[in-house]
Parts: structure tokens; C-alpha cells; sequence
């Protein structure tokens, strides 16, 4: 029984399945005008971003919203973290105001994991250092399904910049979970040894892409770089920048953002029609609802009672009523 998200190793298969199912019903609501279900009224969600966020934060910050929560933003800049307020303290402070959740970003991995021993609010990990961002991966999977159907059996490339990326770990996780063959691909400095062991295959360079459906590029994520990995951007891009050239007319692109153009990927291909990026950012409201509803509103307790649910397996999954708040 769990009450917390931290990773993908969290979710069965048909947890997974739950949290899509949702998030499709979400989607209904997104459609409407007036965007908004009353399920968690009254509870409180604090986002507690310790590192840098555009698409995350907000998104989370519209999700609980949309549920009807009160939301709390605080961040580690002009928080008491610059006056030395230790992380311990920091959640033991936020949870006296008795938050329903707290969506937590840090730079460290394992970070979420201790904040959930230090709180008795339900824990989203929304990214710990190179460790996992299990929200960003089910959006993927959300985001896959609904332009390219069942995911069993597809081929996806993920390429780039794999030894520092948690998006890179939860999507080796999550896509193999649901049936997908995965392969990494970057420079061998770029590439953590061992991943093989998570359950994909890996390649050094992208001579094969054509085999790919699916080619998820990564950022070089230089803020969790210490000494150089590759000669020089150019030469990294030379060798493994998606651009229109290696791109097939069958194959779709996607990228968890922010892109840095003219690296990863080229102007071409962020612009066009096979590229899902901007799907990701809009199902990231819709998959973020439904993980908010799936642990705080979905379990026993339901809708205004309690710390009610769990992502395993605890209730039936059933849409939820989406009358307006
Ligand atoms: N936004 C994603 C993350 O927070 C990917 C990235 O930053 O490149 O991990």
C-alpha cells in the first residue's frame, strides 16, 4: 500500500494503467470551459521546489488547482534555506499547516524519498538530482498513447545525455513497464554503466535510428555536470543531434523540455508535426490531476476524508465524477 510517489518501481503495470485512465477523464475536463472539479476543496498542496522549473511547477500548480486545492508555492530562493534552514526542517515547518501533498524538487538524488519519512503528507516526487521524475515519464506514456495508440511492442530511442537525466531513468522504467522495447544511445561518457540492467538496450551511436517509432532526445543537463563529457557541444551535435536529416517521416520526437536548440535537436524537428513536445507540456496538467486524485481522493477515505489513497491497486480507478466545483 503506498502513499507517496518517488519512482516508477512504484507502479505496477496496472497502476499505471489506473493513472492514464484518469488522466483521460481529466482530459474531459480540460475540454470544458469552466475547467474545474471539486474533489480536493479544503486540502492543500505545497510545491517545494529546491531547483529550477517551468513546465513542472506549473503544471502542478494548475493541476491541484483544478482539483479545487489550495496551493502553496515556496521555493528554496528567499525561503529560510538562504538563512539555513536545513530540509528536515524545512518540511517538519510546511507540514504543520497539514498539506494534503507536498510536490517536491531537489537537487539531490533520494532527496523525496527522505522528505516522505519526515512528513505525513502524501509525497510527489517531482525530480531528485539524476534519480527519477516519475510524473514526467507517465505524461510520456499518456502523451505516446493518445497520438500513436497501444504502446506494446514500440521501439523507442532515448538519446543524449543518459548518465545525468532522471527523466532518462523513470522512462526506461515506464516504457518498459508497458511493453516497449527501449534503447539508450549517447557518447559512452554519456551513458551510465550498467543501464542495461533497467531493462533496454544501448547503442553509441545513432546508425540504427531508423529502427526507432519513438526518439526521445535529452538535454545535456549541464548543472549536474562536473568536467567536460564530450569535446565540444558542436562535435556532440555533429554526432547526435536529432536534425531533419536523421529524423524519418515515420518516426515521432519527443523531449521533457527545456530544449536547447541547436543542440539536441534542430530548429526543424522541434517544429514539426512529428514532434509531441508540446502535447507533453498539455498532458502534464491532465497526468498531474491524475496522480493528485489517484493519492489523495481515490482510496478508501475519498473525496474529503482523510489521507485517503494509494497507487497500488487500492480502488477501482473508476473516472472521477467531474461536476463543476
Ligand atoms: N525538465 C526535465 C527535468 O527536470 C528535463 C531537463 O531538465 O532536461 O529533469
Amino acid at each position: 500500500m503506498r502513499r507517496h510517489l518517488l519512482s516508477i518501481d512504484d507502479l505496477r503495470r496496472e497502476d499505471i494503467e489506473r493513472i492514464l485512465r484518469l488522466a483521460e477523464s481529466f482530459a474531459e475536463v480540460a475540454g470544458r470551459e469552466i475547467k474545474k472539479v471539486p474533489t480536493l476543496r479544503g486540502r492543500t498542496v505545497i510545491n517545494l521546489f529546491y531547483e529550477a522549473s517551468t513546465r513542472t511547477s506549473s503544471s502542478f500548480g494548475i493541476a491541484a488547482k483544478r482539483l479545487s486545492a489550495d496551493v502553496e508555492n515556496v521555493t528554496a530562493q528567499g525561503s529560510s534555506v538562504d538563512k539555513g534552514e536545513s530540509l528536515k526542517d524545512t518540511v517538519q515547518t510546511l507540514s504543520a499547516y497539514d498539506p494534503a501533498a507536498i510536490v517536491f524538487r531537489s537537487p539531490h538524488a533520494g532527496a523525496a524519498a527522505l522528505v516522505a519519512r519526515w512528513t505525513s503528507a502524501a509525497v510527489i516526487n517531482a525530480g531528485d538530482g539524476k534519480h527519477e521524475h516519475p510524473t514526467q515519464a507517465l505524461l510520456d506514456l499518456y502523451t505516446l498513447r493518445r497520438r500513436a495508440g497501444p504502446l506494446e511492442g514500440r521501439k523507442v530511442w532515448i538519446v543524449g545525455d543518459v548518465l545525468h537525466s532522471r527523466v532518462a531513468r523513470s522512462n526506461i522504467l515506464a516504457f518498459g513497464r508497458m511493453g516497449c522495447q527501449v534503447t539508450v544511445c549517447g557518447p559512452p561518457t554519456l551513458i551510465p554503466r550498467g543501464v542495461e540492467s533497467l531493462g533496454c538496450e544501448v547503442r553509441y551511436s545513432l546508425d540504427d535510428l531508423g529502427e526507432a517509432d519513438v526518439v526521445y532526445a535529452l538535454r545535456m543537463q549541464h548543472e549536474r555536470m562536473k568536467g567536460s563529457f564530450v569535446p565540444s557541444l558542436r562535435e556532440y551535435a555533429a554526432c547526435y543531434q536529432i536534425d531533419g536529416r536523421r529524423l524519418g517521416s515515420h518516426q515521432l520526437l519527443m523531449h521533457p523540455g527545456p530544449v536547447n536548440r541547436g543542440v539536441e535537436l534542430a530548429a526543424e524537428v522541434i517544429d514539426s508535426p512529428q514532434a509531441l513536445i508540446t502535447q507533453q507540456v498539455e498532458s502534464g496538467v491532465v497526468v498531474r490531476m491524475a496522480v493528485l486524485y489517484d493519492l489523495l481522493a481515490g482510496g478508501p477515505a475519498g473525496p474529503g476524508g482523510g489521507h485517503g489513497a494509494r497507487l497500488s491497486g487500492e480502488h477501482s480507478g473508476e473516472a472521477p465524477e467531474p461536476q463543476p466545483a
